[in-house]
């Protein structure tokens, strides 16, 4: 369960202590090191470390950082906005002692998702973990709502010993493949024994279609915990490929043309323990509710893309028929609309049913993603938003005169048309808040500038091994 209370400077009551037994517990087992890691507006995963014995001074007084990495690029360059961008300032990260985790495909390292906090003990506006945290809770009070979530991750495989920055598939079997799992054999049961080691519920491991690709899929959580583990499972893929001379690459587009890497979120809403998608009068058993979320979903989406799909290469894989989802449209088990809704299988859908959001990848920040998925949600739940009617097989099809009647819209097809529409969207803004908000522009625009006039391939070449 997520703590719900904000980190505090001297720690919340019992985090020193419970820190101090934690420390020396790590060292026993023979932990150095605390990995402490956040993700950026632009979708880096940043992070700091400390020795072991330090954790119990972290859980106190945070460890020092610069806000500026709140406006930093992929390439490491720096943009800024009316209050982010400076040299000036620092900020505490605090380690949630909660989701930490002795990282088995690093031995002598453990891992802790942190809160940014000011040197004042007040909250940073521009903490992505905070602002889920406060949505969820805000959902919770409001609504009696609470959600669970998960994050597909895919990747694609790539030999560690290919020239520069080259990408050359490590596998060659089939997508789907028997022979693509045997020729990953031992680093896929490796890296399983680590997730299962580091307490990660693992559904699905699989060979994906394009090349190269893997993909796996993990229990919900709670959407705080369900961004921790993504970054936790993307931190532990890399490192026990890493050890078998592999690179892996979560980019968007490893190449400008084919099919990329997605990490579609699943996302449902609960109120005293029963989901709003099962059970219900709406279609396929959703609720009224439920129907509202999904419709409120489908209504941002143009604007949610510059938070989901926040790299130009977001624009690589977002195309037609590539199973991305680029239409506002909703469909049962549907792979080419934007929101998948998944029953499960009869006898278990009040548990299993949920709703699947496409057009999302792992460049995207997974704390800003949740949060303003569920904050597009909760709007069109809010305002009792008619969904409109499913839409089965791929809506390409369409002509664009049907396409507008049945009120299906291409999502974005590059980033400047996302930040179009998200400096339109006022409830996204001010989900975010100005301060995060602003830095979402000003990091969508830097991004843009960064890769003006290159061609796809290029593109695609310029954020291969950046996510
Ligand atoms: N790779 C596809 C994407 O970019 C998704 C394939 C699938 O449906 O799992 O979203
Ligand atoms: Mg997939």
């Amino acid at each position: 369960m997520t703590t719900l209370a904000d980190p505090v400077p001297g720690g919340r009551p019992g985090d020193v202590e419970r820190a101090t037994a934690l420390s020396a517990e790590l060292t026993g087992r023979g932990v150095h090191g605390i990995v402490l890691a956040y993700v950026d507006t632009a979708g880096i995963g940043r992070v700091k470390t400390i020795p072991t014995a330090k954790l119990a001074s972290a859980a106190a007084w945070g460890v020092g950082m610069s806000p500026v990495f709140d406006t930093f690029l992929a390439n490491d360059s720096i943009v800024s906005t009316d209050v982010l961008g400076s040299p000036d300032g620092d900020l505490r990260l605090y380690p949630d002692l909660d989701h930490l985790a002795v990282l088995s495909g690093q031995p002598g390292w453990a891992w802790a998702p942190v809160d940014r906090v000011t040197q004042e003990g007040e909250r940073h506006s521009g903490c992505g973990r905070t602002l889920l945290r406060r949505i969820v809770a805000d959902a919770a009070e409001r609504h009696g709502i609470s959600f669970k979530a998960g994050v597909e991750i895919e990747w694609a495989v790539g030999e560690g010993s290919a020239p520069g920055d080259d990408f050359a598939p490590a596998v060659s079997g089939p997508a789907y493949g028997a022979a693509r799992q045997v020729e990953l054999s031992d680093c896929t049961a490796e890296l399983l024994a680590a997730l299962a080691a580091q307490g990660v519920d693992v559904d699905q491991l699989h060979p994906e279609y394009a090349a190269g690709q893997f993909e796996i899929s993990v229990g919900a959580l709670d959407p705080v915990a369900a961004a921790d583990r993504s970054v936790l499972v993307r931190q532990t893929i890399r490192a026990v490929s890493q050890r078998h001379g592999l690179r892996v690459s979560f980019a968007p587009a490893v190449f400008a043309e084919g099919v990329g890497n997605g990490g579609h979120v699943h996302l449902s809403a609960w109120r005293e323990g029963r989901s709003l998608h099962s059970g219900g009068e709406g279609r396929y058993g959703m609720t009224a509710e439920a129907e509202s979320f999904a419709a409120g979903l489908l209504a941002h989406l143009p604007a949610l893309t510059a938070v989901t799909a926040p790299s130009p290469a977001s624009y690589l894989r977002l195309k037609p028929s590539q199973w991305a989802g680029v239409f506002t449209a909703w469909g049962r088990e549907t792979r080419e609309s934007a929101v998948r809704v998944i029953t499960g299988t009869a006898g278990r859908r009040a548990q299993a049913a949920n709703l699947e959001v496409k057009p999302v990848d792992l460049a995207a920040n997974p704390y800003l993603a949740l949060s303003c998925l569920i904050a597009a949600g909760l709007d069109g739940l809010e305002s009792s938003a008619a969904l409109p009617d499913e839409i089965t097989g791929d809506p390409a099809r369409f002509g664009a005169e049907e396409a507008a009647t049945r009120g299906v819209r291409r999502l974005p097809t590059s980033l400047d048309e996302a930040v179009e529409e998200f400096r339109k969207d006022e409830l996204l803004r001010a989900a975010l808040g100005p301060v995060l908000a602003d830095a979402v522009i000003a990091v969508r625009l830097g991004e843009i500038a960064a890769v003006a006039g290159l061609d796809d391939g290029q593109v695609a070449a310029a954020y291969r091994w950046k996510y």
